[in-house]
């Protein structure tokens, strides 16, 4: 067998020196969060005869893949076998009907396949997030997304992967070109087996318009997305008005000199002013207090560049360095058209945690009692304060069976971001328990995968139509439930 036995720093956490010496080491490792800490032995296999062997060899305990660890959720958490992918990172492209389809390894990450595809080809990914240090297998799994389209999984022509047949429990390679087991196997939380390599549709390069902009009602905000389809926005907490960071596709076109410019500008005030000294300002205030927090949300809008418009090619535009300082995340999903409802019930939940006092419409007091979280919010009264604007982006309709905007209808995604230390966000978790539950039950809300995930598989069916048939899918080829982990049986319901 050929295992290297190499480890890669960034994503190996720390070897543990009595276990240097041998072949298949236990390793720490820690997730970007620092939420999540676990040992598994580890293994990087270099070539698809190498996975196999490994299912073979270990078909009767946990295997689980992982890209960068870049989940706050325990999708990527195994105590037993784990597989760095990190050597399947071929970037090949090729036509197919009209459209450039990318075969990526399935441990490339997204950077390494945007470089490549940048450099040798006129095309870009179809969707792009806040940041590309994800490995492809790892961002379909959790249907990872941007604004304005749906997840990079509905993107997926074709995936490849490595599973079990259920006839001999020998480890083979199935392909998906089509059908729900290709519904299925494109966001699949590591469950349907090893991915190997992925296609991916690609697009031609484009450009991205972007101007921010002030608004004080959701209405003002939403009317502008027909202009701005890619668009993003902030909800401040505290101040309740938003900043729509309105943004629209161009064909691609070489930049004038004065747009090169202004655009190296815009990069430099983002990075130095966003990504870096806002962050130190949200983490300062946590240190002096829940009023400080609260000062900085009143803040921070009048500190973004507003009213001037920047244009750049889309990797620059739509994504920033969201990874510098260690934070957690929540991302709710929910339905377009109970958004207003939403909203409403955010900054009421949000209000009551902070202490503040706040007067609840009739209809959403009586939602709320009629759910029996009523009483449960006024018991947190004064017990959390949230110090991070609220993010939502647009999800369109995509076509898996699990991913966050499966179906037929589309999603506002709704970011809840926590910068307090691992070892400081109960208050946090309790804040996301009593609004996800809320979101839930009251908007049908659902969660990002990838990210802090509040209720289990008895919530989660209801908004989930299909995940009964993906669990039998995912059993026909792993009837030994090896793919599974205690994080998906909890939200997938596997026995
Ligand atoms: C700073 C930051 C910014 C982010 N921004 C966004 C964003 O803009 N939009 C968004 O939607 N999400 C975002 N995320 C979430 C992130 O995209 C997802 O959690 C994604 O799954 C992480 O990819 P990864 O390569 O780190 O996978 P991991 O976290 O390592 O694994 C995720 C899942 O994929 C499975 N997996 C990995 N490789 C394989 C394989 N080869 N075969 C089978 N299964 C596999 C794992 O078993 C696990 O279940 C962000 C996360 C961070 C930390």
């Amino acid at each position: 067998m050929r295992f290297s036995k190499t480890v890669i720093p960034k994503l190996i956490g720390r070897l543990l020196p009595e276990e240097r010496s041998r072949a298949h080491p236990r390793l720490e490792l820690t997730n970007f969060g620092g939420n999540e800490v676990w040992k598994a032995r580890c293994y990087r296999p270099e070539t698809e005869e190498d996975v196999l062997e490994i299912l073979n060899f270990h078909k009767k305990e946990r295997i689980r893949p992982v890209g960068a660890l870049h989940s706050w959720s325990g999708a990527p958490v195994c105590r037993s076998i784990m597989l760095d992918m990190s050597c399947f990172d071929s970037v090949e492209t090729f036509p197919r009907e009209d459209k450039l389809i990318a075969r990526l390894g399935g441990g490339t990450s997204l950077q390494r396949a945007l470089d490549v595809l940048h450099a040798t080809t006129g095309h870009t990914f179809p969707v792009q997030g806040a940041i590309s240090k994800q490995s492809i297998s790892g961002a379909i799994s959790t249907a990872t997304h941007g604004s304005g389209g749906p997840s990079l999984s509905h993107f997926v022509k074709r995936i490849r992967v490595a599973a079990y047949d259920p006839r001999n429990k020998r480890a083979k390679i199935y392909e998906y070109e089509g059908g729900e087991e290709l519904r299925a196997a494109r966001c699949a939380l590591g469950t349907l087996g090893v991915i190997l390599s992925v296609d991916l549709e690609t697009v031609p390069k484009y450009l991205v318009e972007e101007t921010l902009v002030t608004r004080g009602s959701l209405a003002e905000v939403l009317r502008e997305y027909e202009r701005m389809p890619l668009s993003q926005f902030a909800y401040f907490p505290y101040r309740w008005d938003f900043l729509a960071y309105q943004r629209r596709a161009h064909i691609q076109r070489p930049l004038t000199s004065g747009e090169k410019i202004f655009g190296a500008f815009f990069a430099a005030n983002n990075f130095l002013g966003t990504d870096i000294l806002f962050h130190v300002l949200v983490k300062g205030a946590l240190t002096l207090g829940n009023s400080a927090s609260r000062g900085l949300m009143h803040l921070a809008p009048k500190l973004a560049l507003t009213g001037k418009t920047n244009i750049g090619p889309s990797h620059d535009i739509l994504t920033m360095a969201h990874d510098l300082f260690q934070h957690e995340e929540m991302e709710v999903f929910i339905p377009e058209r109970k958004l207003d409802q939403a909203i409403e019930l955010l900054r009421y939940a949000t209000s009551v945690f902070a202490g503040l006092d706040v007067e609840m419409t009739g209809p959403l007091v009586q939602a709320l009692k009629n759910q029996e979280l009523y009483d449960e919010l006024q018991s947190h009264r004064g017990t959390y304060t949230q110090h991070y604007p609220f993010f939502f982006r647009y999800v369109h309709p995509e076509d898996d069976m699990l991913g966050m905007a499966s179906g037929s209808q589309a999603y506002f995604s709704c970011s809840v971001f926590t910068y307090f230390g691992p070892d400081n966000r109960d208050r946090y978790y309790r804040f996301c328990s009593w609004l996800g539950r809320a979101l839930h039950r009251i908007v049908d809300a659902r969660f990002h995968w990838g990210k802090h995930v509040p209720l289990g598989h008895q919530e989660l069916s209801r908004v989930y139509p299909e995940m009964p048939r993906f669990r039998e899918l995912a059993q026909a080829t792993d009837p030994n439930g090896v793919f599974r982990n205690d994080f998906v049986n909890e939200v997938l319901g596997f026995q």
